[in-house]
């Protein structure tokens, strides 16, 4: 099966994403980490991206195309996917869908978190996470201790892009350009609400309750 996790920043998709992988056996697919990844590896291109998602607007389709080519055509993640923070736009939807057809894939479900823009900010704000493990924490909620975290502290890091400024342009980039795309895949019957604003637990749940139910 393959899966959309739709939602605001800071709604929590990579939490529960990472979860839904360890639980379900999937593979997680986060354009927000590709493209973090081709700042590190790519200095030109990466200047480019970073001064995009620095300001809270949307990296062109061609980038993210470019990103995403090698998971579509990887036989080892055949409908095994979940996408985090993707797609982002109308046309970023119907690429998607003209991707997974070349493949015989389709979406499963779109599972879209509604949390409210108060708790976004605290979320973002204190969101931490370790470049080390991968792990995300959050200094308000559930900070890193040495019971739920191996690794040295000095691994614990914030992302550019959560600060206040940018977090209310990546809002209203997501107002304006990604939340039209929920009549696309209601027209479909793929949409699926969840409350995002429970504990990460009690939301993997509802999750988890959702995703066996396409099982059967
Ligand atoms: P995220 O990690 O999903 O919060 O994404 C961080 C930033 O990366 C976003 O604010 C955008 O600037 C950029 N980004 C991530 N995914 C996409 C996408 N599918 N299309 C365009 N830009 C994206």
């Amino acid at each position: 099966m393959n899966i959309i996790l739709f939602g605001p920043p800071g709604a929590g998709k990579g939490t529960q994403g990472d979860k839904i992988v360890k639980n379900f056996n999937l593979y997680k697919v986060s354009t927000g980490d590709l493209l973090r990844e081709e700042i590190k590896k790519n200095i030109n291109l990466g200047n480019k991206i970073k001064s995009i998602i620095d300001k809270g607007l949307l990296v062109s389709d061609n980038i993210i195309n470019d990103l995403l080519i090698k998971i579509f055509s990887d036989k080892k993640l055949y409908n095994r996917l979940i996408f985090d923070g993707y797609p982002r736009n109308l046309e970023q939807a119907r690429n998607l869908d003209t991707c997974l057809k070349k493949y015989k894939q389709k979406i499963s479900c779109v599972l879209c978190l509604n949390v409210e823009k108060k708790l976004i900010l605290k979320r973002i704000l204190g969101r931490q996470t370790c470049i080390n493990c991968g792990l995300i924490f959050n200094e308000y909620f559930m900070p890193a201790t040495s019971k739920n975290h191996s690794c040295d502290p000095k691994f614990l890091n914030k992302r550019s892009d959560d600060n206040e400024k940018t977090v209310t342009n990546r809002f209203e980039t997501y107002l304006n350009k990604t939340l039209p795309i929920l009549d696309f895949y209601k027209e479909q019957n793929l949409l699926h609400h969840i409350n995002g604003m429970l504990e990460i637990d009690q939301i993997f749940d509802e999750i988890r309750a959702i995703i066996a139910s396409l099982e059967t």
